[in-house]
């Protein structure tokens, strides 16, 4: 492993990381030497996760915790603290969609996706903003969307957050640039993971438009994310700050 891309000694704290694109990031992290946090809600898939972390010879604990509630988050970072002896690399991951016509949706169903994908972004950012500064500083990496550049019809709300969450990224990464911590957005393209998996059921010709509009003519997969959460989350990215990196198959390069 080069120096630059060298994780060990450092804590990943990493949101949605049970499954999906979380996992995927957290396996690279791992790989470069970083322990690792993974936290979900559900148990039984932090539980499973650590285990496939620890068999390629990671340290992993998983924490419960909702990332909607601030004071989950805090006890979150906490958990981490206590378990990892520090924190040096947040990836807010966690995120989830409905999707439908703008008209069809409930308060609560909006109010849900922003609380989880932008809230959610927030409240994990402020809750390891303290233990980063402890630290002398680190690296933030959010998760944004092709739909935090493009709107579509079935995801009004999914795509306001995503939005959000890019102008989020670049305003933290103004603020606390003083603090040596570096906040950096990646807009994944159409990855396979049980979230697209339900889009593909829900919209129809849904799969056949996105390898037909992937230049690499394929969907992407979760260990598809793992490198650039390697390079966003280590020194080789050092003086990288406020961008939103797509990482698509050159999906949003293409007319
Ligand atoms: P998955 O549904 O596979 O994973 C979502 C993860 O988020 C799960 O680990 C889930 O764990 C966790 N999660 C959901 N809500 C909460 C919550 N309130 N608190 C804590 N954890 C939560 O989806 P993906 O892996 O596909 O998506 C991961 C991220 O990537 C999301 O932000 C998504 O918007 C984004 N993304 C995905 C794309 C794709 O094509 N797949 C494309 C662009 C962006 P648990 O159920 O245990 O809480």
């Amino acid at each position: 492993m080069s120096a630059r891309f060298d994780l060990s000694g450092r804590v990943a704290l990493v949101t949605g990381g049970n499954g999906g694109i979380g996992l995927g990031m957290a396996r690279g992290l791992a790989e470069a030497g970083a322990a690792i946090a993974v936290v979900g809600r559900d148990e039984a898939k932090n539980a499973a996760a650590v285990a496939a972390l620890e068999a390629a010879g990671a340290r992993a604990v998983g924490i419960r915790a909702d990332v909607a509630d601030a004071a989950s988050c805090e006890a979150m970072v906490e958990t981490t603290l206590r378990c990892l002896g520090g924190l040096h690399i947040l990836v807010c991951n966690a995120g989830i969609n409905i999707r439908k016509p703008p008209e069809t949706y409930s308060a609560e169903e909006w109010r849900r996706i922003l609380a989880i994908n932008l809230d959610g972004t927030w409240n994990c950012c402020l809750a390891a903003y303290p233990a980063l500064c402890e630290a002398g500083g680190g690296k933030i990496i959010t998760n944004g969307s092709m739909l935090s550049l493009f709107g579509a019809p079935f995801a009004a709300p999914y795509a306001a957050s995503k939005g959000g969450v890019v102008q989020l990224t670049k305003s933290l990464a103004t603020a606390w640039a003083r603090d040596n911590i570096q906040v950096n957005c990646v807009l994944p393209g159409w990855i396979d993971t049980e979230l697209t998996r339900r889009a593909r059921r829900d919209v129809e010709g849904l799969d056949r438009k996105v390898v037909e509009r992937t230049p690499a003519g394929r969907w992407g997969l979760p260990e598809d994310l793992a490198g650039i959460a390697v390079f966003l989350a280590s020194a080789a990215s050092d003086f990288v700050t406020g961008t939103a990196i797509p990482v698509d198959g050159g999906y949003s390069a293409q007319l």
